[in-house]
C-alpha cells in the first residue's frame, strides 16, 4: 500500500475554512495573503506538507471538492514526508482554548 497525502486545487478553494478543524494535525491553514490574480475574494487554504501525515480525515470536508488525495508510489527511496520544503506564509488559526476552532 502506498502513502497518501492531500492537496488543494487552489482555483476550487473558496477560502471558506470549513476543512481547517477537520485536520487533527493542524496541517490546513489559510494563506496570509490572497495571491495576485485569484478569482475568489478570500485567500485559499493550503496544506502544510511538513504537518500532513496523510490520514485523510479532512478529505470529505470540502464542499467544493478542492481537497483531493494524492497517492505516492509504493516503492520510493525517500518518503515525501521527509523531503524538506519551504512552507508558505500562513495565518494563525487558534484551535484550542475558549475561542479556538477545536476539532470537527
Ligand atoms: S490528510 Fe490528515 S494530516 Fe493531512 S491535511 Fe488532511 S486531516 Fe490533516
Ligand atoms: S473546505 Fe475546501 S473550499 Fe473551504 S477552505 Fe477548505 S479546501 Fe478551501
Amino acid at each position: 500500500m502506498g502513502q497518501s497525502m492531500v492537496a488543494i486545487t487552489e482555483a476550487d478553494c473558496t477560502g471558506c475554512d470549513l476543512c481547517i478543524p477537520h485536520c487533527p494535525f493542524e496541517a490546513l491553514l489559510p494563506l496570509a495573503t490572497n495571491p495576485h490574480g485569484r478569482d475568489h475574494k478570500k485567500r485559499p487554504v493550503v496544506v502544510l506538507t511538513t504537518q500532513c501525515v496523510g490520514c485523510l480525515s479532512c478529505i470529505g470536508s470540502c464542499p467544493t471538492k478542492a481537497l483531493h488525495e494524492i497517492l505516492m508510489p509504493p516503492i520510493s527511496n525517500t518518503s515525501p514526508l521527509l523531503i524538506s520544503s519551504e512552507e508558505p506564509d500562513t495565518e494563525t488559526v487558534p484551535r484550542w482554548g475558549k475561542k479556538g476552532l477545536g476539532w470537527a
